[in-house]
């Protein structure tokens, strides 16, 4: 049985050249991110702490959360509390009518595609914009991201070079990247201009000062904030670390695992309003957030810092293209995340997986990511998604392993399989073989030479 992430990838891979290219981009980033994981001697040590760190902050929420809250109003900040999408969306429409703001510019924030923010807002007569690069390339193409540090990354030089002949009338044919930038950087500047209110995300927010930190590579949120008289902050309940100490400890392991430079272009601090006459806003979410934290099997999935490292690694991830699974999120966090939102809905992603660990090797907070998609899987029988062809294959595998004399039988046989003409085993019912050609069945079994004294007994 195929599943929507299958054919997806099915059609992501028709075009070899895409695939080949894609995987080797985000091998180079994987492999930039290993130079620079090297170069810091306590890195490991570093992950450990940054693990503990975020279960220890997610299990005191009630404290932290308070914490970072008051200081934030002691700093002249107007935090507000969503439960979910729907509260978070209207919170922000309201900021902003208030404010008789029309156009809002926003630099890149997953929580803001997680709340579905620019079609409430656009469908409500905002002019929702994006800043960041990437994102106003796949808003002109109107498109969601597909993966969450660079969300462009499935789009060639070429395909952009077209879109802005299309959209910023830019020269025909010209895909020149620096050109590109220049006429991007030209275009959004009129639009930081003319905004009426900015919006950033949250990387971390500290608790014990009420500032959050926004890290990105242009500069867009610093822009957007510093011209614009209104703020708002989005942030998940589960972005809050401590204090700065605890801090620099995410700083440090953030850039180097999403793209392999020793820090972000821009590590900006905001703890209150930009002047005397402007004002800023912070919205927590929780949107399911306390749910998670109360599964002992997935609490970990809490502790992301959105570093897009588990996707960058992960070999299907790389071959498939983010627009495969059928969770915003894509990759490894991608599949724990939709399982926690909805099984019912994102369930067939947790195929999506090639059981490899490299995620968790990865991973700057040590989230055990491959056990719980490995969980998920175990346990999709009970969602009554198992794949039926699977249940009776492992059904009849388990039925022939647990009486060894059939096994044995079945060995001394199998040497048949290699005449059977290919039809009869590449076919419907051999989903593994789609994409894989069997080995030929040796002519006689290992246990038969063992037994026989054929196999040699390495010396030691
Ligand atoms: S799960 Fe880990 S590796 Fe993946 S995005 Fe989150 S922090 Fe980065």
């Amino acid at each position: 049985m195929s599943t929507k992430h299958a054919e997806a990838a099915n059609r992501f891979i028709e075009n070899k050249e895409r695939e080949t290219w894609h995987n080797e981009t985000l091998w180079f980033v994987r492999e930039k991110r290993d130079r620079m994981a090297m170069d810091v001697p306590e890195w490991e040590q570093l992950r450990e702490l940054a693990g503990k760190i975020k279960m220890h902050t997610i299990t005191h929420l009630d404290t932290y959360a308070r914490q970072f809250a008051e200081k934030a109003e002691a700093n002249g900040v107007i935090v507000h509390w969503a439960k979910d999408a729907e509260e978070h969306n209207e919170i922000i429409f309201k900021i902003l009518t208030d404010h008789g703001a029309k156009k809002l510019v926003k630099s890149k924030s997953m929580l803001a595609e997680e709340c579905e923010l620019n079609p409430y807002l656009i469908k409500r007569g905002i002019d929702a914009v994006e800043s960041d690069l990437g994102e106003r390339i796949l808003q002109l193409k109107n498109e969601p991201p597909s993966h969450i540090v660079l969300p462009a990354i499935h789009l060639t030089r070429q395909q952009v070079g077209k879109l802005f002949e299309e959209k910023l009338h830019t020269e025909k044919g010209n895909s020149d990247p620096t050109y590109l930038t220049h006429a991007a950087r030209q275009h959004l500047r009129n639009e930081f201009l003319t905004a009426d209110a900015s919006m950033t995300g949250c990387n971390f927010a500290v608790a014990d000062t009420g500032e959050v930190v926004v890290c990105t590579n242009e500069g867009n949120a610093d822009m957007g904030t510093s011209l614009a008289k209104l703020h708002i902050v989005t942030m998940g309940i589960e972005k809050i670390v401590p204090n700065h100490k605890a801090l620099s400890i995410y700083t440090r392991l953030l850039a180097r695992s999403a793209t392999g430079q020793p820090t972000t272009t821009y590590t900006s601090h905001y703890r209150k309003a930009r002047s005397e006459d402007a004002e800023m806003h912070i919205v927590i979410v929780d949107n399911g957030r306390s749910e998670i934290l109360g599964n002992d099997e997935h609490i970990q999935a809490l502790k992301c810092i959105r570093c897009g490292a588990c996707m960058n690694t992960c070999p299907v991830y790389r071959r498939s293209g983010g627009y495969s699974y059928t969770y915003f999120i894509p990759g490894p966090i991608g599949i724990n995340l939709g399982m926690l939102k909805a099984p019912e809905e994102y369930y067939d992603n947790v195929s999506a997986c090639s059981l490899c660990y490299s995620c968790n090797n990865v991973c700057p907070v040590k989230i055990d990511l491959a056990d719980q998609i490995y969980r998920w899987r175990q346990n999709l029988d009970l969602l009554g998604r198992a794949d039926k062809m699977k249940k009776i294959m492992s059904d009849g595998m388990k039925f022939l392993f647990v009486h060894p004399s059939l096994y044995n039988a079945a060995l001394n046989v199998d040497t048949v399989v290699n005449h059977l003409p290919r039809f009869m085993i590449y076919n419907g019912l051999n989903d593994w073989g789609k994409g894989r050609e069997m080995p030929v069945f040796a002519k006689e079994s290992f246990t038969s030479m063992w037994k026989k004294g054929k196999v040699k007994k390495s010396k030691k």
